[in-house]
């Protein structure tokens, strides 16, 4: 299939993982942001066959994994009202809230739906004018033009029983927040190639240039991966430290114009807390106050929650590349798919439930 096996032929890839080997001198530690991109490292085993000089950390890319406690909480809280229809991804059902999660609101009786799309909501507002229907519009810059769309939509058809709880975030606040983290031990990132598709790579020469870190845009197949991995490993053994894209195939420099102009138009920047690590200043989009009648926080009233983490999960490290999954205490014994403590567990991007999948130790099989 092209632009897919290509991207994992065992030759292609063998010869890269020789090529690193044949450069690397000293340890170098590199993240890669997305969760999509841990799976496919963790799944391959591209951490285990690279030479041991090269430590891969796991970032905070995965929305799931992210998303605000508080806003997990409001969910639950509004898909639990008479008469709403609560539409969310697959993922987010299972994530643990405070005391509870979307499942058993749907297990105790609750409209809560399962979609692919903000479209999908659309069709059941559409249908369904007597239910008021939530969209629980979750994602970084890579589904904001998609949930931008819906409320754009909505609002051109006068649909008043539609809104959005919208929790977007941005990735360069937060790899900037890592930078300047005086824990920081990451030398080079692979920067996520969907969120690049739709916003480009402009931002990160600025971050690359300022705090002296070479980032790639990589892709998700295992030779898109070790790619970057080279290209990053090259910057750094040359002392070099620039923003360049491996994923040639899907991102361009400016990224996707059209998108970014709806986004803008719908959405705005506002800081935005990040499930366990906190508020990073101008890391998320919100709706705009136009908007404010397809705002389910506003429509609901439900802005105000506030939630803490369970003691016990340490997943604020591991979103920032100072633990590991198998650091944690929990890991496999008290938190696992079944029984998740934490987000990362529960999402099929996050960095535990890869673990869990592909590295858990043999005494917990
Ligand atoms: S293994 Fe579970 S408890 Fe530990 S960090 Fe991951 S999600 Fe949290």
């Amino acid at each position: 299939m092209k632009y897919l096996d290509e991207y994992r032929d065992a030759r292609l890839a063998r010869g890269l993982i020789a090529d690193i080997a044949k450069r690397v001198s000293r340890p170098w530690m590199l993240m890669e942001i997305c969760g999509g991109q841990t799976h496919t490292l963790m799944r391959y085993g591209i951490d285990e066959l690279i030479p041991p000089q090269i430590e891969l950390v796991h970032g905070p890319g995965c929305p799931v994994c992210v998303t605000a406690l508080e806003t997990v909480d409001k969910a639950i809280q509004i898909a639990s009202l008479p008469g709403v229809t609560l539409v969310s991804y697959g993922d987010m059902l299972r994530v643990p809230g405070s005391h509870s999660d979307l499942f058993h609101v749907k297990a105790d009786g609750g409209d809560v739906r399962v979609a692919y799309s903000p479209m999908e909501a659309l069709k059941i507002a559409r249908a369904n004018p007597q239910r008021k229907v939530v969209f629980l519009g979750i994602g970084f810059e890579t589904t904001a033009p998609a949930n931008a769309m819906a409320v754009w939509q909505a609002r051109r058809e006068r649909l008043e029983n539609f809104s959005m709880l919208a929790s977007h975030f941005l990735v360069p606040p937060a790899i900037r927040m890592l930078l300047e983290s005086p824990a920081n031990r990451v030398q080079g990132f692979i920067a996520p190639g969907h969120v690049c598709t739709v916003m480009g790579y402009w931002q990160y020469d600025e971050l690359s240039r300022k705090y002296g870190v070479p980032i790639v845009v990589g892709g998700f197949e295992p030779v898109d991966l070790l790619e970057a991995i080279s290209m990053l490993v090259v910057q750094l053994e040359q002392g070099r430290a620039e923003a360049e894209n491996q994923y040639v195939r899907s991102v361009a420099y400016e990224g996707n114009r059209p998108a970014q102009e709806l986004m803008e138009k719908v959405f705005e920047v506002c800081d935005r807390k990040w499930r366990g690590i906190g508020v990073i200043p101008q890391s998320g989009l919100r709706l705009k106050e136009e908007f404010a009648a397809y705002d389910a926080e506003k429509v609901f009233d439900v802005g105000g929650t506030t939630a803490e983490e369970p003691v016990e999960c340490i997943s604020a490290l591991v979103l920032q590349g100072l633990k590991k999954p198998v650091d944690c205490p929990a890991f496999a014994v008290r938190c696992t798919p079944e029984t998740p403590l934490g987000a990362p567990m529960v999402s099929g991007e996050g960095a535990c439930a890869a673990y869990y999948q592909y590295r858990r130790p043999t005494a917990y099989r």
